[in-house]
């Protein structure tokens, strides 16, 4: 019997498919994106907390440690005893519910030297509120038969305040250099996206932002922007308490996927990965029909966790 015609894949996934088979083509010793972690606050079983990786010649740099990201780089076999760096965008609670079992978990399975954390003000006090949080176990690891090393859990955390639309370099290393870009996330006084550029790629992240100039910017031609999304035609009022002001929740805090077209229209990235989609009903053509609308043409992916660009 003849097998039924498979249902030709939806032009978004084929591309997806496309670029993820690009990536597996460059040089290991190349500059990789890593999805660790693609989703938003709702749990969602195939969509980790928000992280993503940029390695590059083997060394990793962390944006944001949503919840399970030390299990997603174990899967995606990057060293369980940490990055060179983690880079914070913001401190909402999905951005960084991963932070302690980045900081413990990394000492736990061997890493000695502090860590080295870069993030918006308020990142200290977060750092040591989790450090007295897990006191008692740091304490146990080390004095007893664990025998912990009494370095490893530290971390040193190099705050930053970045106002200027440009951008301020927060860290330039052996050719990589990662510059900070404000966004606007709501009433966060501090939110930021990151721009990194290594020898062999430019990658932009957004984090969670409204379409900000700032980001249009940083990301003109640049190899790849990783950007937050979310469908403008599922967006109404919701019945729970507050509810209501959902629809200017989502206008004041992020991005809905025809303000990315137009940015993505202007600034021309090589390579749009859609991540963190704030969405009831999954439909990544939608999302494609109305970035299309709007006037971007180039390639567009939805990332899946732990895909590569
Ligand atoms: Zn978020
Ligand atoms: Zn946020």
């Amino acid at each position: 019997m003849q097998k039924p015609p498979r249902p030709p894949s939806s032009p978004i996934a084929a591309a997806r498919k496309v670029a993820l088979a690009r990536a597996k083509r460059r040089k290991p010793s190349g500059t990789f994106v890593v999805m660790l972690g693609t989703g938003m606050p709702r749990p969602d079983p195939q969509c980790f907390g928000p992280a993503t990786a940029v390695v590059h010649d083997g060394r990793v740099f962390l944006f944001d440690a949503g919840a399970g990201v030390m299990r997603r780089m174990a899967a995606a076999g990057l060293s369980i005893r940490g990055p060179e760096a983690v880079f914070i965008t913001h401190l909402h609670s999905d951005h960084t519910l991963g932070y302690p079992d980045l900081i413990l978990t990394t000492w736990v399975m061997g890493r000695r030297s502090p860590l080295q954390a870069y993030g918006p003000v308020g990142l200290k006090k977060m750092t040591k509120h989790i450090l007295a949080a897990w006191d008692e176990d740091i304490h146990v690891r080390i004095e007893g038969l664990e025998h912990q090393t009494k370095t490893g859990y530290k971390v040193a955390v190099h705050e930053f305040d970045v106002s200027d639309a440009s951008g301020g370099v927060v860290y330039e290393k052996d050719g990589v250099r990662i510059t900070a870009i404000p966004v606007i996330h709501g009433c966060w006084k501090q939110a930021y996206g990151f721009r990194i550029d290594t020898p062999d790629r430019s990658i932009v992240i957004s984090g969670d932002t409204v379409p900000t100039n700032t980001i249009l910017e940083a990301s003109r031609g640049v190899d790849v922007l990783v950007h937050e999304v979310y469908p403008a035609s599922q967006v109404a009022p919701e019945i729970r308490i507050g509810g209501k002001k959902w629809p200017s929740y989502m206008r004041e805090f992020h991005t809905s996927d025809i303000e990315l077209g137009l940015l993505a229209a202007e600034a021309k990235p090589k390579l749009l990965v859609l991540h963190h989609i704030v969405r009831q009903i999954e439909d990544d053509d939608e999302l494609l029909e109305s970035i299309r609308d709007a006037g971007f043409e180039g390639e567009v992916v939805v990332a899946k966790d732990l895909d590569r660009f």
